[in-house]
């Protein structure tokens, strides 16, 4: 069914990427656009749970690279801010067969690595910003702006937050600045484990947090980041900060939290911005996925898992229902995202996952490919 249909994919963070490399392992012929001149190990730490790993695992066998690499929290703690009182102590890797694949915690610039080395090299067109194009209803045509046409047969949306394919088919409308922002630094590994660190934790005050985890398998890097309330006005989606900055946001905090900012060297800091939930992810040929259609606060760290499984998800309506019937496939898509995409958008939005003690499984438990597609 996917014979000769040409597939454009706008945006190669880590939604396109797995959209592309699953699509490929489908049959469809896919090009990867990305605005950046090529690959930069971008990004701090990620943490990807057990319902995205399961998806990797068809990309030949990519949720075993990762888990040889990656650190393996067995358990997610949430404590007090000052006192360090453990709030909730949540099975992670301690419950792996349950969830049926591992949680990982990596370094964000490997993981985007390992996930680009699973799509064909010629295929990815880097340098590539896609400023404009046309469905005429056979096909799209995609103009970018170092002059470069292309014409596919669909074009996907991945270019996240300030998604260019969203605004032209949807209208242009900002994203909003939810008065959050997050502190990011790493830190050596062994400072953190001198000062007594745990694997994976998250410490809650009443209006701010920092969450702190390994990036690696030998624990050498040890990785900070924080929800907290702020002033932005730069146009930037990114701002160099300072050690003292970082510290004096986390004022009264426990010493081991004050011992983790003592140790940072480089500190930047990133707006944390949303929009409202889309109620359409599609327009025609054109179809949307990840942060380009539901952004959210990253306080779930699922918004590049929802990425991942919304390329699983339309990969399948695809390969199952074909691309004749255009809208009943995009719809099928829909579908089957909206509801938990949403649920995960409001709930991270929220700060609310985890804090006290709860069972993460209808999230990590989670197998895209048990959906029931078509009728
Ligand atoms: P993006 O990653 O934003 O990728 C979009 C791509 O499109 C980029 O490569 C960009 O260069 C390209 N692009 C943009 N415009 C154009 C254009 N016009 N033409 C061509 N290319 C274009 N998620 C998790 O699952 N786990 C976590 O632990 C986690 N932690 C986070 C921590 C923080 C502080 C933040 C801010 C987010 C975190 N997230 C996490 C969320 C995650 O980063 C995003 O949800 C995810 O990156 C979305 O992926 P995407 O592929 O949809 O978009």
């Amino acid at each position: 069914m996917a014979n000769g249909v040409r597939v454009g994919i706008a945006g190669a963070g880590l939604g396109g990427v797995a959209a592309a490399g699953l699509l490929q392992r489908a049959g469809f012929d896919v090009i990867l656009f990305d605005q950046a001149p090529g690959f930069a190990r971008l990004g701090a730490g990620i943490q990807f749970g057990p319902n995205v790993l399961k998806i990797l695992s068809h990309l030949d066998g990519l949720d075993k690279k990762l888990e040889e690499i990656s650190c393996l929290p067995d358990y997610w703690v949430s404590r007090q801010w000052d006192t360090g009182e453990i709030m909730a102590k949540i099975p992670l890797n301690a419950e792996r067969s349950r969830y049926g694949a591992p949680y990982i915690t990596i370094h964000r610039g490997d993981l985007h690595q390992l996930m680009l080395d699973c799509v064909q090299p010629e295929r990815v067109r880097w340098g590539h910003k896609l400023v404009d194009f046309q469905d005429n209803g056979h096909d799209v045509t995609l103009n970018f702006e170092n002059g470069a046409r292309e014409t596919v047969d669909i074009l996907v949306g991945a270019d996240g937050i300030n998604s260019r394919v969203r605004e032209k088919i949807f209208g242009r409308e900002e994203a909003v600045y939810t008065g959050w922002l997050a502190h990011r630094a790493i830190i050596p590994g062994s400072v953190a484990r001198g000062l007594g660190a745990d694997v994976n934790a998250k410490w809650w005050s009443d209006d701010r947090h920092i969450v702190c985890y390994y990036l690696d398998r030998n624990e050498d890097e040890f990785y900070l980041v924080t929800g907290e309330p702020g002033e932005w006005t730069s146009a930037s989606g990114q701002l160099p900060s300072t050690r003292a900055e970082f510290k004096a946001a986390f004022k009264g905090f426990h010493p081991l939290v004050q011992g983790y900012i003592d140790a940072t060297d480089v500190v930047n800091k990133w707006p944390l911005k949303t929009r409202q939930p889309l109620p359409q992810w599609y327009e025609g040929r054109v179809v949307l996925l990840g942060d380009s259609c539901h952004p959210m606060k990253p306080h779930m760290a699922q918004g590049a898992a929802m990425a991942v499984e919304d390329a699983a998800v339309l990969t399948r309506c695809m390969s199952l229902l074909g691309t004749q019937d255009l809208d009943g496939t995009f719809r099928a898509y829909c579908d089957a995202r909206r509801e938990r995409a949403t649920k995960v958008q409001t709930i991270s939005n929220a700060n609310t996952w985890l804090r006290q003690p709860e069972d993460p499984y209808w999230c990590y438990g989670d197998n895209v490919y048990d959906l029931k597609i078509g009728a």
